[in-house]
C-alpha cells in the first residue's frame, strides 16, 4: 500500500462513533432505527453505487466495484445489525457511545461487526479515491438479520445470484487474531443442523437369508453421515 495516505485513526473513530450511536440491536430496534444503520454505511459507500435492498425483513446494503473482467471479483460480506446490550448496568460505558481507553474502543457492535466492515470501507475508499480503481473487482453484501439467524438471507442470495457471483468471499465479520496481528481465517465453514430418520425393517431379520439384501438403519445411517464431509 506504498504511498497510499489512510484515514488517520482519529477519522476511523469518528466515523465509528456515528455508526455504534445507530442501536441496530436487530433483535429488539424499530424497522426504522434498523433502516437507519443500513443507510448511514450505504451512505459511506456511495462511491460504490451502493444501494438498499428490499427483502421482508431488514433491507440488505449492496454495492460493487466492477470492471476488471479479467480479474477476480471478491464478495464481501458483513453485517450492520448488532447484538442486544443485556444488562446495562455490567457496560463500563454506555454502549452506543462509542468510548476510547487507551487502545481499546468500547461500544455495542464496535468489534462485531461495524468496525470490521467500516475499515473495509474506509480502505476501499481511500484506494479508489487515491488509485482511481481497484486491480480487482468487489461485491459488497451486508445485511441487518445476523444476529437473529439471518431468516431472509438465503432466500436474497438465490434471488440475486447472478448479481453476487464471485470467485471467492470474505467475511468481514471475524476478530483479530491479537491487536498487533491482524490475521485472514481461510476455509471457514457455517452450521447446519437437522434430523435425520432412518426406518428399516420392522423386526430382525435372519442374516442368512436377508443380510445382503435388506439395508440397515445403522449402516444407511453411517452412509449418509459420511457423505456430509469429504477429505479436502
Ligand atoms: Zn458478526
Amino acid at each position: 500500500m506504498s504511498g497510499l495516505v489512510l484515514p488517520t485513526t482519529q477519522e476511523v473513530l469518528a466515523g465509528l462513533r456515528e455508526y455504534v450511536a445507530i442501536p441496530s440491536d436487530s433483535r429488539n430496534a424499530p424497522p426504522e432505527t434498523m433502516r437507519r444503520a443500513a443507510e448511514w454505511i450505504a451512505t459511506r459507500l456511495a462511491f460504490a453505487g451502493a444501494r438498499l435492498e428490499e427483502t421482508a425483513g431488514n433491507p440488505v446494503v449492496r454495492a460493487d466495484v466492477l470492471g476488471v473482467p479479467e480479474a477476480p471479483t471478491v464478495l464481501i460480506y458483513g453485517h450492520y445489525d448488532v447484538q442486544p446490550t443485556g444488562d446495562l448496568a455490567e457496560w463500563p460505558s454506555p454502549p452506543f457511545d462509542l468510548t476510547v481507553d487507551g487502545e481499546v474502543a468500547y461500544g455495542r457492535g464496535a468489534s462485531d461487526d461495524k468496525g470490521p466492515v467500516y475499515l473495509v470501507v474506509a480502505l476501499l475508499d481511500a484506494l479508489i479515491g487515491q488509485r482511481g480503481g481497484l486491480p480487482l473487482n468487489v461485491r459488497i453484501l451486508l445485511e441487518g438479520e445476523e444476529e437473529i439467524g439471518s431468516p431472509h438471507l438465503p432466500g436474497y442470495v438465490r434471488d440475486h445470484a447472478d448479481e453476487l457471483a464471485c470467485d471467492l468471499v470474505i467475511s468481514a465479520d471475524g476478530a483479530q487474531w491479537r491487536p498487533d496481528e491482524p490475521s485472514l481465517s481461510v476455509a471457514s465453514k457455517g452450521l447446519v443442523s437437522c434430523e435425520i430418520i432412518v426406518t428399516g425393517a420392522s423386526g430382525d431379520l435372519h442374516s442368512g437369508r436377508y443380510g445382503g439384501t435388506v439395508a440397515n438403519p445403522v449402516h444407511a445411517l453411517v452412509t449418509i453421515l459420511a457423505s456430509l464431509h469429504a477429505a479436502d
